[in-house]
């Protein structure tokens, strides 16, 4: 998709991404807790059956971390997606962050 600066029609245009990076680091963020709370809760849930069955605490406290690990990073890794793709469409369409190279014009795309 190739953009044109409104007023004089230059193909010379720059695109400020100041909300996609402020979006991806928000949903990382976000989805790095959420993976953690949902893979803690989890874990809980197994070291309790693990008790049950009668197996080491150490076993219990190495599962627990593993998966509060991996779950912050998978729930990081698609919040930031997440993030950057909203924070592109306020950047494109909503914050005036296309400028024009040329005549310095900042504008919006159409939604
Ligand atoms: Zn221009």
């Amino acid at each position: 998709m190739s953009l044109q600066c409104p007023l004089c029609s230059s193909p010379k245009i720059a695109s400020l991404r100041t909300a996609m990076k402020i979006g991806a680091a928000v949903g990382a963020a976000g989805g790095a807790a959420r993976g953690a709370s949902v893979a803690l809760t989890g874990s809980q849930v197994g070291a309790a059956v693990a008790v049950g069955l009668a197996a080491g605490p150490i076993g219990i406290t190495l599962g627990t971390v593993a998966g509060a690990i991996l779950g912050g990073l998978a729930g990081g890794a698609g919040g930031c997606a997440l993030g950057a793709q909203l924070g592109e469409k306020l950047d494109r369409h909503v914050l005036s962050n296309n400028l024009c190279l040329e005549c310095g014009h900042r504008f919006n795309l159409p939604v």
